[in-house]
C-alpha cells in the first residue's frame, strides 16, 4: 500500500523540530524509527499532512548514567539498548526486553522514544517504565510514566511536543520479563514483568488493557509473604482486557496470572 501524500522536513535540533511541528499544525507527526508510523500510513490508518524527521538530531541518541538513574535519549534504538554494557549491568530487564522486540530490522530502527510516544498497549518498554516509576522528558516538561500512558495510543503530548528522554531508576536485582506470543517476532499477546527493587517487588503487565498495568495487588501479596503462585492469582484483579483474534479476554486474564507466577519464579 502507498501512503497518502504528505510533506516532509528533516530537523537538526529539537527546537527546529518543534518549530516545524507548529508550522505544519495539528496534522503533522514526528518521524523517528518509522516502524509503527510508516505501516499505519501505508494502511492509510494514519494520514498525517506532514512528517518532521528527527533522525538527524544526533544528541537525542545516548544512554547516560546519572547517579541512581539511567537516561535514554529518545532516539536510542532498541539494538543499542540490547547491546549496552551499562544497561546490562544497571537495568538488565530493559536490555532483555529490547532484545525481544520484533526482528533485526525493527530493532535497528525502532526507538525508545517512539515506543513511548506511540503508546501501543502491546509495547514492551511502557510496562517497564510504569512499574519502575520512570519519567518521560519532553521539550516542555517531565511526565511520570503513570500519567503518560493515558489510553490506547493516547498520551498527554501536545502537537508540538517532542519526547527527548526516558529516565529509569537503576534496578539490577532479580528480574524477568516473559512475553507470550505465537511466533518469535510477534508482539506480546500478554507480557508479565517482575523486578525486585528496594527490598520489594514491582510487577507489570503488557497488553491486558488499553495501557500498561502495574499489578499492585500482586506486589502487596508478595510483600505480605504470599508465595508466587498465591500472589500471582491477583494478577487479573481489576483487569478488563478486550479480546482479539489471538486471545479472548478470559484467556488474557489466565495468561496474566500464569506469566506473573513464572516471571516471579524465574526472576534472578
Ligand atoms: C514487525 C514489527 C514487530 C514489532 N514488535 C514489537 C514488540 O514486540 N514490542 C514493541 O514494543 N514494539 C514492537 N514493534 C514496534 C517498534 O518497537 C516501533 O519501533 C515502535 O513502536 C515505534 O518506534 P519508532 O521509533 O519506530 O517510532 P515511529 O514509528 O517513527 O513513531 C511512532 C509514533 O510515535 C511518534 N513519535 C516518535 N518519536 C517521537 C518523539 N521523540 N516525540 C514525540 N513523538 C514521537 C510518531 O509521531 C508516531 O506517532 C514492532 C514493529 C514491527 C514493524
Amino acid at each position: 500500500m502507498i501512503p497518502a501524500a504528505f510533506e516532509y522536513a528533516r530537523a537538526s535540533s529539537v527546537e527546529e523540530a518543534s518549530k516545524l511541528l507548529k508550522t505544519f499544525g495539528e496534522d503533522a507527526k514526528v518521524l523517528a524509527g518509522g516502524h509503527s508510523l510508516i505501516p499505519l500510513m501505508r494502511l492509510r490508518l494514519a494520514q498525517p499532512k506532514a512528517l518532521v524527521d528527527i533522525n538527524g538530531i544526533k544528541d537525542l541518541d545516548y544512554i547516560k548514567e546519572d547517579g541512581s538513574k539511567l537516561r535514554f535519549g529518545a532516539l536510542t534504538r532498541h539494538v543499542t539498548i540490547e547491546n549496552s554494557a551499562v544497561v546490562k549491568q544497571k537495568l538488565p530487564i530493559l536490555a532483555e526486553v529490547a532484545s525481544e522486540i520484533g526482528d533485526n530490522q525493527v530493532r535497528n530502527m525502532g526507538t525508545i522514544g517512539g515506543v513511548a510516544a506511540h503508546a501501543d498497549a502491546a509495547g514492551d518498554y511502557p510496562t517497564i517504565a510504569l512499574m519502575l516509576d520512570a519519567e518521560i522528558v519532553t521539550n516542555q516538561r517531565t511526565i511520570a510514566a503513570k500519567d503518560f500512558f493515558k489510553d490506547l495510543f493516547t498520551t498527554p503530548l501536545a502537537a508540538d511536543e517532542i519526547v527527548t528522554e526516558l529516565v529509569f531508576p537503576v534496578a539490577n536485582g532479580p528480574h524477568k520479563y516473559i512475553k507470550f506470543r505465537r511466533r518469535l517476532f510477534d508482539w506480546a499477546i500478554v507480557g508479565a514483568a517482575a523486578q525486585k527493587m528496594n527490598g520489594g517487588w514491582r510487577i507489570g503487565l503488557t497488553n491486558v488493557g488499553t495501557t500498561p498495568v502495574r499489578a499492585t495487588a500482586v506486589e502487596e501479596a508478595l510483600h505480605k509473604g504470599a508465595k508466587p503462585e498465591e500472589a500471582a492469582q491477583h494478577a487479573s484483579d481489576g483487569l478488563n482486557p478486550s479480546g482479539d483474534l489471538r486471545a479472548s479476554p478470559e484467556y488474557k486474564k489466565h495468561l496474566a496470572r500464569v506469566l506473573t507466577k513464572r516471571a516471579i519464579e524465574q526472576a534472578g
